[in-house]
Order: structure tokens, then C-alpha cells, then sequence
């Protein structure tokens, strides 16, 4: 890329050029929507459905939301949770944190529903809070066993600073 500010928009392909060296660059180049064939609107919308189900969406059911085959939806999914991923493992908890144990799952039917279920996934809830205690960030870790070494692991990856 050469820096110059002059370009033309190639109307047939969504794409700005260069007028001096002839780079091509669009909207999407170097997010994640870069080379998709959904509309933004669809992006827009999988974001929002994402975000606003209380259980999570299942990649079958955006598919019918949004109108586009299973594995659209599920390639876009995917997208949109690993750049969450990556965005929360930049930013790890700091300040305030709110840190609790809680399973997950362990209602399977005719299972035992004891601490020692099968189905029972252990994970650790981390909320950072601002001055007035309302909720700014969560993490929601699944890990083995709430032993020291795995804790430690944790507060290592997700809290700013060292652990007490
Ligand atoms: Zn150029």
C-alpha cells in the first residue's frame, strides 16, 4: 500500500483501488467478515440473536432465524465466537472482581444428581464490576476440578496482575 489518498470505488465488486498503485481493498478486508457472501444485515442480525437468547443459540435454529443454510450458520457462529473468544483472553478481569464456583448441566434423567454427576460440568463465574457494582465484564471458565493448581491456571490467564 503506498499511502496515497486518491482512489476510485469498483461499483461492480464493492471494492476501493488505488489510483496510483492499483491496491484493491474492500469494507470487510482484515475483519472477520472478510470474503463472506451474507449481507451485513445477516451478520448484524446473528450478532444481535447471539447476544440476546438466554441459553445461547443453537447453529440450527439461526439458521431458520436468519434465513441461510445450517452451515452458514454454523461457520458464522463459530466466527463470531472465537473473535469473542480471542477478545476476552486480550482483556483479562481487572479492579473489581467477583469471583463464584457453580456447575453446569446435571439434570440429565435417571442420572444421579449428586456433586459427582456425570453430567455436571464445574465452572468458575468471574464478573469485573465499576464503582457503583454494576457488571462490566464476565468470564465463565469450564474447568476440570476446582483444585489450587487449576485456580491458579485461571486467575493467571483471566485476572490482571498476580493473584493473592
Ligand atoms: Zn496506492
Amino acid at each position: 500500500m503506498c499511502k496515497s489518498k486518491e482512489h476510485c470505488v469498483l461499483k461492480t465488486r464493492e471494492l476501493y483501488q488505488c489510483n496510483r498503485c492499483h491496491h484493491q481493498t474492500s469494507l470487510t478486508t482484515g475483519t472477520i467478515m472478510e470474503s463472506t457472501k451474507l449481507s451485513f444485515k445477516t451478520w448484524f442480525l446473528a450478532m444481535f440473536l447471539m447476544t440476546q437468547t438466554k441459553n445461547g443459540i443453537s447453529a440450527l435454529e439461526l439458521s431458520r432465524q436468519l434465513g441461510i443454510s445450517y452451515n452458514a450458520s454454523w461457520r458464522l457462529k463459530h466466527k463470531l465466537m472465537q473473535v469473542m473468544k480471542e477478545r476476552d483472553d486480550s482483556h483479562p478481569l481487572t479492579d473489581d472482581v467477583q469471583i463464584d464456583d457453580a456447575y453446569w448441566g446435571g439434570e440429565k434423567h435417571g442420572g444421579k444428581r449428586s456433586q459427582g454427576s456425570e453430567n455436571k460440568h464445574p465452572f468458575v463465574a468471574a464478573v469485573q464490576t465499576n464503582d457503583d457494582g454494576h457488571p462490566q465484564y464476565m468470564r465463565l471458565s469450564m474447568v476440570t476440578r476446582f483444585r489450587k493448581k487449576e485456580l491458579e491456571l485461571w486467575a493467571q490467564k483471566h485476572l490482571a496482575g498476580s493473584p493473592c
